[in-house]
């Protein structure tokens, strides 16, 4: 018998951020698209990230706000979690979610192939089905693999009777757990740390470095950490993880001293960072050029063999899915002939803490190191109408602009919601704005993005509500 084959222009390997994003603008351009996924429309983003952890996030902080007592003057009594209704509200979401992908997918005249791709070389790639292997041919290959988390080999994913797990159980635990270790201080152990927190959990977070979030500057971290403290949320840094004990109900870490400390948890979630999905679908067969353990891109994302493309989480840092989406975007539009590069001003990073910090472009720190002169200013939220009337004075903007010119390089922020701000931020730093532009900008009042016009006007020296 021979294998079905279908030719195709464009195949997409993966249909997470990147691989459905390039997918839709590629048939939007007229080009004839197949994608694989072997999991779920919508990747890890939408059925096991971005949007579930969110999701969970918010449902936490109602919980917070309902049982937190007297609240601004209002109290409730009687509040019930019935955890099993909050996991399927969350997943009604998801579902609305990748249910849309599917239904944009179809609606642009992609053809959407479910199973695991292998590849076999360049043009040609191997999707199990259920009445045999089909062969796809193309003329283009866009990798959009994405990542998987990190193992600690010592600590496997399992391990414990099930007590160690990765962020995709620990967005559907169906209890709360009584003692939960996260193991690292980073985006997901803080975001996840806190919501189960607030949901009613003893969380203890143990993280490697002295410091939490030790990616970003300490300045933005503080209200983080000293929310944390304020939460009940126990930190033991500069900690390193031995192992489950020898009952296997506890973790055991050494402090910084040496001494050994036993944990007891009924869960522990490991959230050490994640890494590209470079194995398991025969990308070795092409033996592309790799950059550490991610594909290598060029600014058009073309990997190191023609007409192979690689985008999104598979080619490494920042593992973001906006930069996910914006580089399948672009991909499809260099395939159709456009002269597109990759090369944003920035790509704005978001932490879905309590507060939230942003972070666009450089910081002071960064800025000098790439040989800019900057002057930098910040303006607390503390002296904003607007974070006083939503109870969240905790935070500040800050501005990094040229010295010379004023050019705006770079924003950061800590505070309640201020993940919006990321879209002014990006804006400015896209649009080459400078300080005046943004001072100058009528801002409505009351709202945070006041705090960004007048950390603009604070950085010019004449800010009015400081
Ligand atoms: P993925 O989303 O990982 O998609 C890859 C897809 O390819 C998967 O569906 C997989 O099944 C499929 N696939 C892989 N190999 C094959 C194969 N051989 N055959 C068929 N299919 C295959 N990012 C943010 O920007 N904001 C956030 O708030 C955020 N929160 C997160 C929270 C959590 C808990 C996690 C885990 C991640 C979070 N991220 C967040 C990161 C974000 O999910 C990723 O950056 C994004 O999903 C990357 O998109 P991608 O398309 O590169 O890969
Ligand atoms: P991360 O890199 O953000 O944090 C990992 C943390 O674990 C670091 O602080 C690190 O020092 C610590 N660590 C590493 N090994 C350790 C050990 N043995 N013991 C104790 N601590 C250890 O990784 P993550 O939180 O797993 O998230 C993975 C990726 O997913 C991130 O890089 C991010 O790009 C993406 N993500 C993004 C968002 C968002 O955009 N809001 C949310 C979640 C995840």
């Amino acid at each position: 018998m021979t294998m079905a084959t279908l030719t195709t222009h464009l195949l997409v390997i993966g249909g997470g951020p990147g691989g459905y994003v390039a997918a839709i603008r590629a048939a939007q351009l007229g080009i004839q698209t197949t994608l694989v996924e072997g999991v779920a429309l919508g990747g890890t983003c939408l059925n096991v990230g971005c949007i579930p952890s969110k999701a969970m996030i918010h449902a936490a902080q109602a919980y917070a706000h309902a049982t937190h007592g007297d609240y601004m003057g209002i109290s409730v009594s009687g509040v019930q979690l019935d955890l099993a209704k909050t996991l399927s509200w969350k997943n009604g979401i998801v579902a609305k979610l990748t249910g849309g992908v599917g239904a944009l997918l179809k609606k642009h005249g992609v053809k959407v192939v479910n199973g695991w791709a292998q590849l076999i070389d360049g043009k040609t790639v191997e999707v199990a089905q259920p009445d045999g292997p089909l062969k796809i041919q193309c003329q283009h290959l866009l990798l959009a693999n994405g990542s998987q988390e990190v193992e600690l080999p010592f600590l496997p994913f399992g391990a414990g009777g099930g007590r160690v797990v990765s962020s995709t159980e620990a967005l559907a635990f169906t209890e709360v757990p009584k003692q939960l270790v996260v193991i690292g201080a980073g985006y997901i152990g803080l975001e996840l740390g806190t919501a189960w927190r607030k949901l009613g959990a003893e969380v203890t977070v143990v993280e490697a470095q002295p410091r939490i979030l030790p990616a970003y500057d300490a300045e933005l971290v503080k209200p983080v950490a000293a929310s944390l403290a304020k939460l009940g949320v126990h930190t033991l840094l500069g900690h390193r993880v031995e192992g489950l004990n020898a009952a296997g109900d506890a973790l055991t870490v050494r402090d910084p001293q040496g001494g050994l400390i036993e944990l007891p948890a009924d869960k522990i979630l490991v959230a050490v960072g994640r890494r590209p999905r470079t194995q398991g679908w025969g990308l070795e067969r092409l033996m592309l050029d790799m950059a550490g353990g991610a594909v290598k891109i060029d600014a058009q994302c073309r990997t190191s063999m023609r007409d192979v493309w690689a985008i999104g989480d598979l080619t490494g840092e920042p593992l973001l899915a906006h930069r996910a989406m914006a580089q399948g975007e672009m991909v499809a539009e260099v395939i159709a002939g456009q002269k597109r590069r990759f090369e944003p001003a920035s790509i704005p990073a978001v932490c879905f803490t309590d507060p939230e910090i942003v972070v666009a472009g450089h910081t002071p720190a960064s800025a000098e190191a790439a040989g800019f002169k900057v002057k930098s200013a910040m303006f607390p939220f503390a002296a904003n109408g607007r974070a006083l009337s939503l109870e969240a004075p905790e935070g500040f903007v800050r501005v990094v602009a040229r010295a010379d010119n004023h050019l705006i390089v770079g924003w950061q922020a800590v505070g309640a919601a201020v993940s919006e701000l990321s879209a002014s931020f990006g804006l400015s730093l896209e649009m080459g704005a400078r300080l005046e532009d943004v001072a100058h900008t009528i801002h409505a009042h009351p709202t945070l993005g006041e705090a960004v016009q007048e950390a603009c006007l604070r950085a010019l020296g004449h800010a009015l509500h400081i």
